[in-house]
């Protein structure tokens, strides 16, 4: 069955054709055919039942867009032949009144943007040859659910006909939800044939009505029209917003599909489905998918009517099962990856409309890679490759914590149960609409975002909100795929839920709940609660941290831990924790620390007494005084010491001494700086001076980091002191060898480190004699200001180790405020000026040029000096990547995300070596 690959026929230009003969594309060219184009010459090569079709080069979507919407001149006559090549594969004619071919037209970019750019299905319908397909067909009533669908959706995407300012529900849904009351049906289906001409003709008379002209009659017309705007759907507001999000390029552009179309609403032996060749939830290796006989792609996707499971189809057509069970299967094994299919079966025969490799969660991400590389389908390398290293957050999201939730149980909270679309728990304030979950998430409060379905209009709702609940649609609906990529808690098609947009309320069951009550989802279960519940770990985090140790593991903790035992395998970048305590010590193990890159000293101030001691450290009139409130420091800095390296046992653990502006310790309210003075036994008039005398105009480049040390060396002495203290201590009483690695913040010269790592020195060298024992420490700095990276030749002279504090080094790079770039950043990113926050990803020009020069340099005057990063960055995978390719020796990063940069770690060294 299976065709060779035929070569390009043509050399094309801006039209790639494809059919059952062979195709000009093929899978590899994604970056000009987009995913679907490049797939579907794929499959035709393949031998697989495509229909007809040719695909327009993304190109010629970034043309369009930068010739204000002119096609380029040789584009018609490519069209054309292409056209003529399809009415003569299917022995139909377009335009033709009697014998009509009708297309579709599709986006695709070269990565999946799910339902962001537009579509439009049965082109080329036009008053006349409606009829010629009523008569060719012997089916009037499909005839006309063909163009009451193409004269919605043409008036919707081309002509932009929507709901007007005020409206909620597009004009076009509500005529068609007024015809079908009238006629006392549910669905449209369920309409005859003249019911569904005055569907078509009352959609005409809105597209008059607001628009000021007719609707197109002429197919060419429709189909120029049909490809511009899909092009410009690639510069829609909710195509921009998910760009932005998922860092997609703007220049990319999308490439337009347009092919015959196959009608699954030809009757009860047509269909139309999604499916996936594996779940895309769990991972588990089945066939996972979802249909709807008598019905076209829109139906599944967009959920108007909750489909049927993948199983029932062989019931309605067995022969299309059977071949759509060995196709998926070829499909996999061909592209070797889980893959997400469409077709549509047209009076009992199979068409396939799109493959794509699936999206899937987190778990499932796992679950596949491990799976494939145990089927021999795939390599280690390559399974590490496929998991994205942010999805693994969700496997570390919470559940429900179980006791509440049996509770919840039996005293009847259990609302409803929909589709367990999501994995994870959530608990949150209901939002009706978008815009308001978007407002009250800014607000501060966990939002759900519960909606009949969701369009992709609600995105940047969705985003703001924890889970997200649907009334209607499957486990393909645009909710449910959105959700499961955004690695949030979903629930969908949860039928019992009537929602009232316009009172602010649903009600579930006889149950109200309005807007602004609580309610509980459960994504793994699909079941969803009044009130809010509390969660508890994961059962990955479960595994890791207790009980769940003494039990099997379940089948995500075993994938889990096989791909991190793989990471670790391929990985060269160390990975180390960012943890002031040692309960964040010990999570930072479970989850694979190697080491801390940074504890904030400061951090420890807060706590109990040792504020009280800080404060009375600051306030101190001279040397002296201070000096007595260092004496009451140092016992309780000393304990949170030894805290650490008891917890780190002999990983490598780096201190840093203190670095925030004093008056950040200091009170601001007046009652607690009169409480503060009574304490002091001085005037609140006195301390109010003192802390007035502490404020900065730019307090985060002011008396702050080493100059602190500088002007204050007995404070850098007393936590030298409590440091090497605790490490002695630890290690005789335990036998463990702590190996403190002490590190000076906000260096800017050479001068300044050293006079810093002399301090550090001699406490040492006081503390070990004292002690009679020893143990073997480094003195290094942050590079983490512009001037330290430049002569980092130089400062590498004292420093024994480096790491960078890209936090601050990013802030003075840019001259942008790491506290006050929120207020316009996210513009900058809209707007295309920054590809993404500099603050979260590295910026590899900039900032990694700085580092580049640093390390260079650093490594030059001290051979084989030691390297990493502890800002924020250190936990982002593109930021990792860049830190192995600058040869650094570590990346450290907050607890949680410890797992995500051991993957991403491994990805950088394979990436690295190809
Ligand atoms: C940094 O600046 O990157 C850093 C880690 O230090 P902090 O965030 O504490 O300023
Ligand atoms: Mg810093």
């Amino acid at each position: 069955m299976a065709k060779q690959k035929t070569k390009p026929r043509i050399v094309p230009n801006h039209v790639y054709y494809f059919d059952d003969k062979g195709a000009d594309g093929n899978k590899d060219m994604k970056d000009i055919l987009g995913g679907k184009g490049a797939n579907l010459a794929e499959m035709c090569a393949l031998g697989l039942p495509v229909p007809p079709g040719y695909t327009i080069s993304s190109e010629v979507c970034s043309y369009y867009t930068s010739h204000n919407g002119r096609f380029p001149a040789t584009l018609r006559d490519e069209m054309n032949t292409a056209i003529a090549r399809m009415e003569k594969s299917l022995g139909k004619e377009f335009g033709s009144a009697d014998n009509p071919l009708l297309l579709s037209v599709r986006s695709g970019a070269r990565v999946s943007m799910p339902g962001m750019m537009d579509t439009v299905l049965n082109l080329g319908l036009n008053d006349e040859s409606v009829e010629g397909l009523a008569k060719r067909s012997g089916n009037s009533r499909f005839a006309w659910d063909s163009y009451r669908r193409f004269v919605q959706m043409f008036s919707d995407v081309v002509l932009e006909v929507g709901p007007d300012a005020g409206e909620h529900v597009n004009p076009f849904s509500l005529a068609l939800r007024k015809i079908k009351k009238q006629r006392g049906v549910a669905n449209a289906i369920d309409l005859k044939v003249e019911d569904l001409k005055l569907v078509v003709k009352t959609f005409k008379g809105i597209v008059l009505r607001r628009t000021g002209e007719a609707f197109p009659e002429k197919p060419a017309d429709q189909l120029w029209a049909a490809i511009g705007a899909v092009f410009g759907s690639w510069n829609n507001d909710r195509a921009i917003a998910y760009r932005a999000m998922q860092k997609i390029p703007g220049d990319w552009g999308t490439a337009v599909t347009v092919m015959a179309m196959v009608f699954g609403n030809m009757g009860k032996d047509s269909g139309t489905g999604v499916a996936f060749t594996r779940d895309p939830s769990t991972g588990e290796n089945r066939f996972y998918g979802e249909f709807l006989m008598n019905a076209q792609g829109e139906d599944v996707v967009a959920g108007i009517r909750t489909p049927d499971k993948i199983e029932k189809l062989e019931k309605f057509a067995p022969t299309a099962y059977k071949k759509l069970l060995r196709i998926q299967k070829k499909l996999e094994k061909h592209y070797r990856d889980m893959q997400d299919l469409e077709f549509t079966i047209e009076k009992g025969r199979l068409f396939m409309l799109q493959c794509r490799n699936g999206k899937r969660t987190g778990f499932a991400s796992v679950k596949i890679a491990v799976d494939m590389v145990r089927e021999r389908l795939i390599t280690k390398r390559e399974a590490l490759m496929r998991v994205d290293p942010e999805g693994l957050n969700q496997l570390l999201q919470p559940v429900f914590d179980q006791k509440q939730l049996a509770t919840a149980k039996k005293e009847g909270l259990l609302l409803t149960k929909g589709l367990n679309a999501g994995p994870g728990a959530a608990s949150g304030m209901v939002c009706f609409h978008a815009v308001d979950a978007v407002a009250m998430r800014a607000k501060g409060h966990d939002v759900l975002l519960v909606r009949q379905e969701t369009s992709p209009e609600d995105i940047r709702g969705m985003q703001a909100s924890t889970g997200i609940l649907t009334a209607r649609g499957g486990m393909t609906s645009h909710a449910a795929l959105v959700a499961r990529q955004m690695g949030k808690v979903c629930v969908a098609g949860a039928g019992e839920c009537l929602i009232d947009y316009k009172k602010a309320r649903m009600t579930v069951n006889g149950v109200v709940i309005k807007e602004g009550e609580k309610l509980s989802l459960d994504g793994t279960t699909g079941e969803v609660f009044t009130g809010a519940m509390k969660t508890s770990p994961s059962e990955i985090l479960r595994h890791l941290f207790g009980k769940g140790r003494k039990r099997k593991p379940t089948a995500s903790a075993q994938a889990y831990e096989k791909l991190m035992s793989w990471a670790d395998e391929y990985r060269t970048l160390g990975v180390r924790t960012n943890a002031d305590q040692p309960d964040q010590c010990a999570t930072a193990i479970a989850f694979g620390a190697e080491g801390i890159g940074l504890t904030r000293t400061e951090h420890m101030f807060f706590e109990g007494r040792k504020i009280d001691a800080v404060r009375e450290m600051i306030l101190a009139a001279d040397q002296d005084g201070r000096k007595k409130a260092l004496r009451k420091l140092l016992p309780l800095q000393r304990k949170d010491f030894e805290g650490i390296f008891k917890a780190m046992e002999d990983r490598p653990v780096t201190i840093r001494t203190l670095d925030p502006p004093l008056h950040e310790f200091l009170p601001h309210e007046p009652k607690q700086m009169r409480k503060l003075a009574k304490e002091l036994g001085v005037t609140a008039k006195a301390l109010g001076a003192k802390i007035a005398s502490l404020q900065e105009f730019n307090p985060m480049l002011g008396h702050r980091g080493c100059r602190l040390g500088i002007t204050y060396p007995e404070i850098t002495r007393m936590q030298a002191r409590a440091l090497f203290e605790a490490a002695c201590n630890v290690a005789k009483a335990t036998g463990i060898m702590p190996r403190p690695e002490i590190m000076i913040p906000l260096i800017s010269t050479a001068k300044e480190l050293e006079l810093q790592a002399t301090i550090v020195h001699e406490v040492a060298s006081e503390v070990f004699t004292k002690k009679r024992f020893s143990v073997p420490y480094l003195v290094g700095t942050m590079i983490e200001l512009p001037r330290a990276a430049l002569t980092a030749g130089e400062i590498a002279e004292t420093a024994e180790f480096f790491s960078f504090g890209t936090n601050d080094l990013t802030q003075t790079t840019y001259g942008i405020s790491r506290d006050d770039g929120g207020s316009f950043v996210p513009e900058y990113i809209e707007k295309e000026i920054m590809p993404e926050d500099p603050f979260a990803s590295l910026d590899g020009s900039g900032v990694g040029r700085l580092m580049e020069i640093a390390c260079a340099d650093g490594r030059r005057t001290r051979r084989g000096m030691k390297l990493g990063i502890c800002g924020e960055h250190g936990g982002d995978p593109k930021s990792i990547q860049i830190c192995q390719d600058l040869g650094l020796d570590y990346v450290s990063c907050s607890p949680y995300r410890v797992p995500i940069a051991r993957l991403a770690a491994a990805q950088a060294a394979i990436a690295r070596s190809l």
